[in-house]
C-alpha cells in the first residue's frame, strides 16, 4: 500500500472541453500507475506548476475535501450536468490506494443522489460494490492491448491486464453498464499486435471507446499512420455492429 499525501482543494466539478467530457472530478493530485503513453495529465500538472517531476507525479495526494466541495458545488449545478466522468487527470481506483477507491464510490453515491450518472474509467481494478450502486453509471477500464509484457512497460504501476479484465467482466455479469478505452491504441512500430483478439476480449461490454496515440514521436513518425487508424477504427465500427456494441471512434483517429 502506498504512503497517500492529503490537501484540499477549493473547487471539484468542472466542465471539460473534450468530446465526450460533459462535467468531470478529479479528487486526486497525481497518478501512481505512471503511464508512458505519456500521461497527459502528468504534462498539464508540470506546465502549470502543480508538480515538478515524474516522481512527485507518482506520489498521489488525495483531496480531503471532495465530498464537502460536491455537497456545495452539486445542487448548485445539478441542471446542467448531464454527467459526471471520474476521472481525467488521476485514477479513481488507483492500486494500492484503497482509500482513494473509497472516496470515488462515496462521490459517485453523491453524484447519484442528484439522479447524475457517472462515467468511471480505470487502469485499476473496479471494486464489486460499485455493482451495489445506481444503475445509471457506466464503468470502464483502459485497454490497449492484452500483452502483459507491453502494460508493463506502458503502465507500469497499474494493474495487470487479466485482472482489469476480470473486475469489469464481473460488473458486467451482474447487470452494470460498462465500457472500455482502446486509447492510446498503439501503432505497430511502437507494439506489434491484432485487434481482432482485444476487440473479442471485451465483446461483453456494452460501447467500446477507440482513439488513436498522441505525443509520441514514435508513433507520428510511422510511415502509415492515417491508414493504419482508418482501418483499425473500420474493424472497430464493425466488430461492435456485428456484436451489438455502442461504438464511438475519437476525433482525429480516422479523419
Ligand atoms: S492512469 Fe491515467 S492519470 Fe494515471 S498515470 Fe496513467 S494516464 Fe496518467
Amino acid at each position: 500500500m502506498g504512503q497517500l499525501g492529503h490537501i484540499d482543494r477549493k473547487t471539484m466539478l468542472y466542465q471539460t472541453k473534450v468530446e465526450y467530457g460533459d462535467w468531470a472530478m478529479n479528487h486526486v493530485q497525481g497518478c501512481s500507475h505512471g503511464c508512458n503513453y505519456p500521461c497527459y495529465a502528468f504534462l498539464m500538472a508540470r506546465r502549470f506548476g502543480r508538480v515538478k517531476t515524474y516522481d512527485e507525479w507518482l506520489r498521489p495526494s488525495i483531496v480531503d475535501n471532495t465530498l464537502d466541495l460536491l455537497r456545495k458545488e452539486l445542487p448548485k449545478h445539478k441542471d446542467e450536468i448531464e454527467r459526471v466522468q471520474l476521472c481525467f487527470t488521476t485514477d479513481p481506483f488507483m492500486v494500492g490506494y484503497p482509500e482513494v477507491g473509497k472516496m470515488s464510490i462515496n462521490a459517485i453515491k453523491l453524484i447519484n443522489e442528484y439522479g447524475i450518472p457517472c462515467v468511471v474509467l480505470t487502469k485499476g481494478i473496479l471494486p464489486i460494490e460499485l455493482a451495489e450502486l445506481s444503475d445509471i453509471n457506466q464503468y470502464g477500464i483502459t485497454l490497449v492491448s492484452l500483452d502483459e509484457g507491453f502494460r508493463e512497460e506502458m503502465e507500469p504501476g497499474a494493474a495487470s491486464l487479466a485482472d482489469r479484465l476480470a473486475a469489469l467482466k464481473t460488473l458486467s455479469d451482474t447487470g452494470c453498464k460498462t465500457w472500455v478505452s482502446m486509447e492510446p491504441y498503439p501503432t505497430p512500430n511502437v507494439h506489434e499486435q491484432e485487434l481482432q483478439p482485444i476487440l473479442e476480449a471485451v465483446s461483453f461490454t456494452n460501447q467500446i471507446v477507440f482513439g488513436r496515440v498522441h505525443y509520441d514521436r514514435r508513433a507520428s513518425a510511422y510511415e502509415d499512420l492515417n491508414a493504419f487508424y482508418r482501418g483499425a477504427a473500420k474493424q472497430v465500427r464493425t466488430f461492435c455492429e456485428e456484436n451489438g456494441i455502442d461504438c464511438h471512434i475519437k476525433k482525429g483517429t480516422a479523419d
